[in-house]
């Protein structure tokens, strides 16, 4: 078996504040006297119920630790730290999703909060060696002409290059508001060339699927799991083109599956989905993004299959055609290498 931590592969959900490292999160707990909740320091991941009250517990320690972060420096540092800990586990490519609202006060504005993470993008593709863009998301417990701000505000910094932003989301629970409404601000960010990366069948099943497709014409789905449950669905997702960002502890820790493998990463497979594992918020999870592809291995999927996986979230970012190329090369080099034994792959320079 190869070194998965070596397998190039390209991380397409995470969040911004979830991405941040526990000793991270220590430091700033310490600094402003706050008492963590247990279930950070505790070192097991948080397990909720898929309900309100289960959603409600998540999104109550996933604000402990945005509450933190305060400064410019750490939001800088957070990006940087994202971007070393992608590139130790062979990452090539990080599409880091923000919502620049909650820290806005801090910086001085929704403008600010935005040019501190593309800058820190930048930087954190010069100094981690791997390509770190941004995707703007919306959050679905605002109002959607927030939403619209948030996408004219994205528009401005599009583009296709580390440091730019390169898709508008959608996040927080899914249950809230109805999708159609935030179509507006998908259009703005369409207009822009942006991709669109809305977060859709995680929580729900088939039908709120269809009305993501449907209303927000999603590049990628963020989780898209459930798109399982209804096998039509599935093949007219997969035959448009719309790959899906896979996060299997993220769906046992919020309640979706009972275990990992429980979640229908062969039947996607079998489907011919182009899946792209990530590790959506690794802080609350305790579980980054080489262990997604450690438990797809746990699922029976051979080197061969995995590589092919590791491809499919190659394909599915929105990098430049000749950062794609030499990365499905170095992953053709990976399963080219020594089964027993590492295989040393070049860093690329991310430019
Ligand atoms: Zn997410």
């Amino acid at each position: 078996m190869r070194d998965l931590s070596r397998l190039p592969k390209a991380h397409l959900h995470l969040h911004f504040t979830g991405a941040m490292r526990l000793e991270t999160l220590v430091d700033l707990a310490q600094a402003s006297r706050t008492r963590l909740p247990s279930s950070f320091i505790d070192g097991d991941p948080l397990r909720v119920p898929a309900d309100h009250r289960g959603w409600f517990r998540f999104q109550r320690a996933y604000d402990t630790a945005r509450h933190l972060v305060t400064t410019e420096e750490t939001m800088r540092r957070i990006v940087l730290e994202a971007a070393l800990d992608d590139a130790a586990e062979g990452s090539r490519r990080l599409e880091i999703q923000v919502d620049p609202t909650s820290y806005a006060p801090f910086v001085g504005g929704l403008t600010p909060a935005l040019e501190i993470v593309l800058d820190a993008a930048s930087q954190a593709t010069i100094l981690s060696g791997i390509e770190v863009a941004v995707v703007v998301a919306a959050s679905r417990m605002r109002h959607p002409l927030d939403a619209r701000t948030l996408a004219r505000l994205a528009a401005r910094y599009a583009g296709d290059a580390p440091g730019t932003v390169i898709g508008f989301g959608l996040s927080n629970d899914e249950r809230a508001g109805r999708t159609s409404a935030w179509e507006p601000a998908f259009a703005i960010a369409r207009r822009a060339g942006l991709a669109s990366l809305p977060h859709g069948g995680e929580l729900l099943g088939p039908e709120h699927v269809r009305d993501v497709v449907t209303a927000l014409g999603p590049t990628r789905l963020g989780h898209g799991v459930r798109a399982s449950e209804d096998p039509a669905l599935l093949d007219s997702v997969v035959a448009a083109g719309i790959s899906l960002e896979v996060c299997p502890t993220s769906n046992v820790c919020l309640g979706v599956y009972r275990t990992a493998e429980d979640v229908p990463l062969a039947t996607l497979l079998e489907h011919g989905a182009q899946v792209a594992l990530s590790a959506d918020d690794p802080l609350l999870f305790q579980s980054r993004l080489t262990d997604q592809y450690e438990i797809a291995r746990r699922l029976g999927l051979s080197d061969t299959a995995l590589a092919e996986l590791a491809r499919g979230s190659i394909r599915a970012c929105l990098a430049s055609p000749a950062s794609k190329r030499r990365w499905l090369a170095e992953i053709d080099a990976w399963l080219a290498g020594p089964a027993d034994q590492e295989t040393v792959v070049p860093v690329s320079s991310g430019s």
